[in-house]
C-alpha cells in the first residue's frame, strides 16, 4: 500500500550518521563523518538545553543546507496518564497527519530505571482475539522518526534513566520491519537514543519469513515471539494471521534464530483462562520446540469485555507452571501493569484515558504478544 510520507523532507530523527551523509552528498553538501555524528548527538542524544558545548561547531552555511532539506517536526503529546497502582505512565502522541500512536514508560524494579513500550504502527492488522489493537484494523505503519521521537519524548522527562526499549505496544513490528529496524538503529547509535542494542527488545506474533530475515541480518536487538498456543488450530482461532504460518514452519524459523542468538530463545505465553493452559499445550510445545534452549515469557491476558478472555485463577495457573515446569524451561511471568489506565499489554486502542466516556466505550483489551 503506497502512502505519501508524514513528513516532506526525510526526517532527521530516521537517520543514522551514514544515512545524514548520504543524505548530504545526493543534496550537494559536504558533510564530514565527525560532522554527521556531532549534529546527529546534538539533536538525539542530550535533554534539550543540556548539549555540552562544542569546540568544533559545524560551518553555519552546512547546518543551514541541512536545516532546509530535513523535517524536524514533532510528535505532539495529546496526554500522558500515570496508573498509580504501579507507576506505568501511558503516553498519547498525535502525528502531523493526525495519527494518534501510543508509548508506555515502565518503572523497572530498580528505582528510578525505566524501559519504554513504542508502538510501531497506527492500529494493527493481525487481529489478535484477546487484543484490543487488533480490534482497531491496521491504520498505517509508523515511520522511524515518529518511534525514535516517541521515545525521545518519554525518556527526556522521564526521573530517572530510560535503558531499554520494547516493540510490544500497537501493532506488529515486524508488518512493519524496515521503518522497525531502521528505529532500533537509530536509538541505540551512540549518537541517536544511544540504548544498547541488547536492551532492544522487538516482539511479534511469529511472521516467518521475517524471523528468518533477522536472524539472516544478524541484529544484535531482541527478539520475542508470541506462542500462546502450541496448537495449530487454536493458535489459529487466536492469532488468525500469524495461526496461517505452519508451526512447524515456526518453529524451523526459529531455529535459524537460535543458531544465530545470544542465549536462550524467548517465547511468549498470553495465559488465558481454560484456554490455553492444559497438558496438551504444554505436550504441544515440548513436541515443537524441546530442542531448543528456551525460556517461557508468562502474560495474563488483559481483557475487560464482558465475557471476554479471563485470566487463570491461582490454581489454574500453578497447574499450569508445574505442567511447564517439565519441560526444564526459565518460565517468567511477565508483570503487565498499566491496566487501570488502558497501558497494559494488548489494551493500547488510541484512547483518551482521561475520558471516561471513551473508556467505557472502547471494546476492550487484552493480549499483548
Ligand atoms: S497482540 Fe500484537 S500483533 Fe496481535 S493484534 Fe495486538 S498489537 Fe497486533
Amino acid at each position: 500500500m503506497h502512502r505519501p510520507p508524514v513528513t516532506e523532507l526525510p526526517h532527521l530523527f530516521g537517520m543514522r550518521p551514514q544515512d545524514l551523509v548520504a543524505h548530504a552528498t545526493a543534496h550537494g553538501v559536504t558533510l564530514r563523518d565527525d560532522e554527521s555524528r556531532r549534529y546527529l548527538a546534538q539533536h538525539l542524544s542530550y535533554l534539550p538545553g543540556t548539549r555540552p558545548p562544542t569546540r568544533r561547531p559545524i560551518a553555519r552555511a552546512t547546518v543551514s543546507a541541512l536545516e532546509a532539506t530535513l523535517s524536524f517536526a514533532r510528535l505532539t503529546l495529546v496526554e500522558r496518564v500515570t496508573d498509580d497502582a504501579d507507576g506505568f505512565v501511558k503516553y498519547l502522541f498525535r502525528s502531523p497527519d493526525g495519527a494518534l500512536t501510543e508509548a508506555v514508560r515502565i518503572p523497572l524494579l530498580a528505582p528510578g530505571r525505566f524501559t519504554v513500550c513504542l508502538s510501531s504502527q497506527v492500529g494493527c492488522a493481525m487481529g489478535c482475539v484477546f487484543c484490543a489493537t487488533g480490534r482497531l484494523g491496521l491504520t498505517r505503519n509508523l515511520e522511524a522518526w515518529e518511534m525514535v521521537d516517541a521515545l525521545l519524548q518519554v525518556r527526556d522527562e522521564a526521573p530517572g534513566r530510560v535503558g531499554g526499549v520494547v516493540f510490544q505496544g500497537q501493532g506488529e513490528p515486524f508488518h512493519n520491519y524496515d521503518a522497525v529496524i531502521r528505529a532500533a538503529q537509530v536509538l541505540s547509535d551512540p549518537c541517536g537514543g544511544r540504548i544498547s542494542a541488547d536492551a532492544i527488545t522487538i516482539s511479534t506474533v511469529g511472521l516467518v519469513p521475517q524471523i528468518r530475515r533477522f536472524a539472516r541480518e544478524g541484529h544484535r536487538f531482541r527478539l520475542i515471539v508470541s506462542l500462546t498456543s502450541a496448537l495449530a488450530e487454536k493458535r489459529r482461532s487466536l492469532l488468525p494471521v500469524a495461526g496461517n504460518f505452519a508451526l512447524e514452519d515456526l518453529a524451523s524459523a526459529l531455529r535459524e534464530y537460535a543458531a544465530v542468538a545470544k542465549g536462550r530463545v524467548t517465547v511468549a505465553w498470553v495465559v488465558m483462562a481454560g484456554v490455553n493452559t492444559g497438558v496438551d499445550e504444554v505436550e504441544a510445545l515440548g513436541a515443537l520446540l524441546g530442542d531448543l534452549r528456551l525460556r517461557v515469557n508468562l502474560i495474563d491476558v488483559n481483557d475487560p469485555r464482558e465475557g471476554g478472555f479471563r485470566r487463570a485463577d491461582p490454581l489454574e495457573l500453578k497447574a499450569f507452571l508445574d505442567r511447564l515446569g517439565a519441560l526444564q524451561v526459565p518460565l517468567v511471568r511477565r508483570y503487565s501493569g498499566g491496566s487501570a489506565r488502558h497501558a497494559a499489554c494488548g489494551m493500547l486502542a488510541a484512547i483518551h484515558c482521561n475520558d471516561a466516556a471513551a473508556v467505557d466505550v472502547v471494546e476492550p483489551s487484552s493480549g499483548a504478544r
